[in-house]
């Protein structure tokens, strides 16, 4: 185990699992890198890995893995669910698909990657989630880019709260108002985009603040969301950065730096809008 392993946090889920505060994302890898690409990231200490089945990546992701020799429970995996597999059965076989492209038996977390509220299909998919939680195909079961009228229907319409909301955050999209709905119902934050893709990091409070403690500005970020209680995951492909960006345990920001990074907020999405997208 590496020292970087050791000092990341861990979360519980609302149904006692536990989920690594920092990992690594693969969007947008190629699926021929994505094995050494996650290979890279358990060398460095990372033991949480994000993909889903649009990524087209996740038997690079299962490969990583098996070459990285470590016990599958030490590592944490989430997957999600296409947008054109949404439905109760549809949700059952998908996840199947992906267990095999992994190379797994079960995931730790399954996602709905959006809630493409013009199919109105997100609640009988949630209704198939619980099944596969039942069936033990995954350990936890979460949403991803819901809004609150979205969490609200399936408060309304499932006996299941999701044990996350993996939503686009980053200091130009701070999404309190989100935040605060996830807080009050025991619902994990998950922050897609840590680093807004790289756009916020020229911002002269973040190099500012990563001058005064020695780091880089993607550093202060992601430290930023640890300390407000995002869970997080960026993506590199380069493995000098894929160790940089682990390596955020060795300062703390103030009170005040925190209330500087909140003033950048700036309703800025770089992603699709979750009401309006349609896969
Ligand atoms: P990110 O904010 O992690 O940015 C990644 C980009 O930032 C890199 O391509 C690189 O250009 C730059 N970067 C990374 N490390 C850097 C460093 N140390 N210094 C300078 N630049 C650096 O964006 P992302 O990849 O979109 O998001 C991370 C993960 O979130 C994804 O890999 C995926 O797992 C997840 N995600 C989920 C959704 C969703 O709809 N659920 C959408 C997008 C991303």
């Amino acid at each position: 185990m590496t020292a970087q392993t050791q000092n990341v946090p861990e979360i519980e889920l609302n149904n006692g699992v536990a989920i690594p505060q920092f990992g690594f994302g693969v969007f947008q890898i190629p699926p021929e890198d994505t094995a050494e690409a996650v290979r890279t990231a358990l060398e460095a200490g990372y033991r949480h890995l994000d993909t889903a089945q649009l990524y087209d990546n996740e038997q690079g992701v299962g490969q990583g893995i098996r070459q990285s020799g470590l016990p599958r429970e030490e590592i944490f995996v989430t997957t999600k669910l296409a947008n054109d597999a949404q439905g109760h059965d549809n949700a059952i076989t998908a996840l199947e698909g992906s267990l095999q492209r992994l190379g797994l038996e079960q995931v730790d977390l399954y996602l709905i990657h959006w809630p493409l509220p013009h199919q109105d299909k997100y609640v009988r998919t949630w209704q198939g989630f619980e099944e596969l939680l039942h069936a033990g195909k995954t350990r936890a079961i979460g949403v991803s880019n819901f809004q609150i009228a979205h969490l609200e229907r399936l408060a309304e319409e499932s006996g299941t709260v999701p044990a996350v909301n993996q939503i686009e955050l980053h200091p130009a999209l701070q999404q309190a108002e989100l935040r605060e709905y996830h807080r009050a119902h025991g619902i994990v934050t998950e922050a897609w985009s840590p680093l807004a893709q790289g756009e916020v990091l020229e911002e002269q409070v973040l190099t500012e603040l990563a001058g005064k403690f020695g780091k880089t500005a993607a550093q202060v970020v992601l430290r930023w969301h640890l300390q407000i209680g995002n869970v997080v995951f960026p993506k590199s492909k380069t493995p000098d950065r894929i160790r940089e960006n682990i390596d955020v345990f060795d300062f703390e920001l103030s009170d005040e730096d925190i209330d500087a990074i909140g003033r950048l907020d700036a309703g800025h999405r770089t992603g699709f809008d979750p009401d309006t997208f349609r896969g």
